[in-house]
């Protein structure tokens, strides 16, 4: 697309733009009685309008029918999850039986590790991002030291290679063929929360089988952000969270991914509770765990229907939206807008003073940009912040700004360029 740096282009962009009207499905914080620029769907996504009658539904159907409320109402709660989990199914590219919702991420992490991490004396290794969220980190180092094994020996990190700021795939896929003797998993994110890179999963999860190990991935920045294809790539979990992209609100629930190929599987392990039983079967109460068929076999514990609530207003508005395809047609612009604003910052400049270290290709990432700022990077971080641009930071010097396709616009992002212009200027 060619770009202009000037408000009208941006309008232009946005009256042209099918996917114009959801915006005013979301909240948008405001600043100064007026919209703030909110680029900040990687953390917390915005809440639905909708959101509000949702849960007041939920709450009304707890006054009125009390326990009754698990089988009768409109919505009976005891499937209250199912119209949502055929949609997230949609959005990561998974049949409808390979996924749940339970639980949050971390938690969820523990429990398909208890499934997928089964070290033995020859195969006990586990591959990783260098630099993963940490609390992925921790629950890889706990989990390995529940195995009675030290993280030293047991975690690979994989790091760019010197003066890069990003992986390459061929070094990823080396490094697993490298350790295919010793390696039980690859553990990877579907996105990297701080450079924003987006990981080639099919590749890293055709070489982690060649491999002969298990390959589960992280999608917390993925999931509701990029196309994704668990089912055809064949990975064998995943997990993230809905509160991102998914807009399900703070701590709002989490979902996993299981393939099929591993429901008939006894030698899993897994930590089960009646929530995962045969729902044929679920209130006979009878002794011996016989679990549903699918992800669903791996829940726990009773469903929060007001977390569910949350989460089913945000995924009307993802069906309405046409799922995936459309939003991420956008998104390329929207990013590919703010990338091509902020390297004409550089160009006026004379030197790069906002380093972008997200991959260029748009197919290497989604939203995100994560920009380096060379020169007073937190004052620039808060002149931002006082003028109504919602970014997040990262220490030491990183910016990440997320502009989102179903609530952000292209006029969002020309000021927000326009304000990190003028902020060379004021700090
Ligand atoms: C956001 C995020 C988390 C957060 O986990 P919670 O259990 O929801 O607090 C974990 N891992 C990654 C990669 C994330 O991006």
């Amino acid at each position: 697309m060619n770009y202009q740096n000037d408000l009208a282009f941006a309008r232009r962009q946005d009256e042209q733009d099918s996917l114009k009207n959801f915006r005013s499905r979301f909240l948008i914080p405001q600043h100064n009685g007026e919209d703030a620029v909110y680029l900040c769907g990687n953390s917390l996504g915005l809440q639905p309008v909708s959101a509000q009658q949702y849960l007041a539904d939920q709450l009304n159907t707890w006054k009125n029918l009390a326990v009754e409320g698990w089988f009768q109402g409109d919505d009976p709660w005891l499937d209250y999850h199912k119209s949502i989990t055929g949609s997230i199914a949609g959005l990561v590219g998974a049949q409808e039986n390979e996924v749940t919702i339970m639980n949050s991420l971390t938690v969820n992490l523990h429990l398909l590790m208890v499934s997928f991490y089964k070290p033995d004396n020859k195969r006990f290794k586990i591959l990783m991002e260098g630099g993963a969220f940490p609390s992925d980190q921790y629950a890889m180092e706990s989990q390995v030291r529940f195995h009675g094994l030290d993280p030293k020996d047991t975690i690979i990190e994989i790091f760019p290679r010197d003066g890069e700021v990003t992986l390459r795939t061929e070094d990823i896929l080396k490094t697993i063929d490298e350790n295919k003797e010793e390696l039980a998993l690859v553990l990877f994110g579907g996105i990297n929360y701080y450079t924003g890179q987006f990981f080639d999963l099919k590749a890293i999860t055709d070489a982690t089988h060649a491999a002969g190990a298990y390959a589960g991935f992280d999608l917390a920045h993925a999931a509701g952000n990029v196309p994704l294809q668990l089912h055809d790539w064949g990975a064998d979990f995943a997990c993230w969270c809905s509160y991102k992209y998914m807009n399900s609100g703070p701590g709002g629930i989490s979902g996993i991914f299981v393939h099929e190929k591993h429901f008939a599987d006894k030698e899993l392990n897994r930590f089960a509770g009646w929530w995962g039983y045969r729902r044929d079967k679920q209130f006979l109460m009878a002794p011996g765990f016989d679990p549903e068929v699918g992800a669903a076999g791996w829940q726990i514990s009773t469903s929060p229907i007001p977390l569910l609530a949350l989460f089913k207003a945000s995924m009307a508005i993802f069906d309405d939206a046409g799922g995936l395809d459309t939003l991420r047609q956008k998104s390329i612009h929207l990013t590919g807008y703010l990338e091509f604003l902020i390297q004409g910052i550089n160009k006026e400049q004379g030197e790069v003073i906002y380093k972008i270290i997200t991959p260029a290709d748009p197919v290497a990432r989604g939203c995100q940009l994560s920009v380096v700022c060379k020169r007073n990077a937190k004052a620039i971080f808060n002149y931002l912040a006082q003028n109504g641009v919602i970014g997040d930071w990262r220490e030491p010097d990183v910016i990440r700004l997320s502009p989102v396709p179903l609530y952000n616009t292209f006029e969002d992002v020309y000021q927000a360029a326009r304000l990190m212009a003028d902020a060379l200027k004021a700090v």
